[in-house]
């Protein structure tokens, strides 16, 4: 039976074109410097994103980690928004190895505020105070929605008025780019780094970049080592990123499309609580919890069916979108939710 995957992007499998370009890759050991298809990801990334450097990295926690931990020294204080990947989803990992605080503040559907960043800033010279070091933000956010370029200009302000670097955690920024319908270095120019996936939405099977000025993208180089990440003969796996990058930014639109469809679908059953403003990208959140139906029996039932859900997490399922999802299959799963909620069939 095939198998319709809604568990995450990071599900993708590579394209044809993916492996036909890992298999004929030129490669060399990128710890000398050698690996000519990395280095050509990586200058491509760079362009793509408006900064001078770029780095590939093995996933988007070690990026994000390896940024915390070039920008700040131990002790510093980071601010970002307490619904943040950086804190929900990294183990604690900034503590462990840049160090640093993280101090976060309230999100307001993944935007901040940029008043209460600057509230918190540590201006005064204090013997008690640690300082801050850093900002991060999130867009696309992991909550679906994408953060508006207003925000980001607003709180590049304030970071360039107290000379604070931000980081921009872009795991989907692509998404967000879409969106947007803007270029991604439209994004990015309000931030100092960032990192973005490639192993999401776009397919390939590992890896991450994280891009910024040159001198930070010397001294990640260097960290990234520290931390283990230096690889050898990584120009297979920057093969599939370079078509990622070259190929698959333009059809995330399709992704998108589908995830809307599957939400105004979703929505019309009985017992689903949806918000369909709340679908930005790929992803479509809901709560079932009035339909009566047991989530992880869901997941079970739509097993049986052919469709890979995860179970609800603090009462709310996620859905997602991704190349391999067609628009049929988008129509199938709503006809097995219905089927399993409701007992019936639609023609
Ligand atoms: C997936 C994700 C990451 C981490 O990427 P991994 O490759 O899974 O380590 C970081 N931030 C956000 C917003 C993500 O969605």
């Amino acid at each position: 039976m095939r198998i319709i995957d809604l568990r995450s992007d990071t599900v993708t499998m590579p394209t044809e074109e993916m492996r036909e370009a890992m298999f004929r890759a030129e490669v060399g050991d990128d710890v000398y410097g050698d690996d000519p298809t990395v280095k050509r990801l990586e200058e491509y990334a760079a362009q793509l994103v408006g900064k001078e450097a770029a780095l590939f990295v093995p996933s988007g926690t070690f990026g994000n980690q390896l940024a915390l931990f070039v920008h700040c020294k131990r002790g510093d204080e980071v601010l970002l928004g307490d619904d943040s990947h950086i804190v929900q989803h990294e183990v604690g990992a900034a503590s462990v190895i840049a160090g640093v605080q993280l101090r976060t503040l309230t999100s307001r559907q993944g935007e901040l505020d940029p008043k209460e960043i600057e509230a918190k800033i540590r201006k005064a010279e204090d013997i008690h105070y640690p300082d801050t070091g850093l900002i991060c933000l999130e867009n696309a956010h992991s909550n679906g929605r994408v953060i508006s370029l207003e925000n980001m200009e607003q709180i590049h302000e304030i970071a360039k008025k107290y000379h604070i670097p931000i980081h921009l955690d872009g795991a989907r920024l692509f998404n967000a780019a879409t969106y947007l319908k803007a270029e991604a270095k439209e994004i990015t120019r309000y931030v100092d780094s960032v990192m973005f996936c490639l192993s999401k939405g776009l397919c390939a099977p590992v890896g991450s970049i994280l891009a910024g000025s040159r001198t930070f993208i010397e001294k990640a180089k260097k960290g990234r080592k520290l931390l283990g990440g230096g690889l050898r003969q990584s120009g297979f796996l920057a093969a599939a990123g370079l078509v990622a990058l070259e190929k698959m930014i333009h059809r995330l639109q399709e992704d998108h499309e589908n995830a809307l469809l599957l939400g105004q679908e979703l929505s019309k059953i009985p017992g689903i609580q949806l918000s369909l403003e709340d679908i930005h990208l790929n992803m479509v959140f809901f709560d079932m919890s009035a339909a009566g139906y047991d989530t992880d029996r869901l997941v079970e039932e739509f097993l049986k069916k052919g469709i890979k859900i995860n179970p609800a997490e603090d009462g709310i399922m996620r859905l997602v979108t991704n190349y391999w999802v067609s628009r049929e299959d988008v129509l199938y799963v709503v006809d097995t939710m219905r089927e399993l909620l409701m007992g019936e069939h639609t023609e």
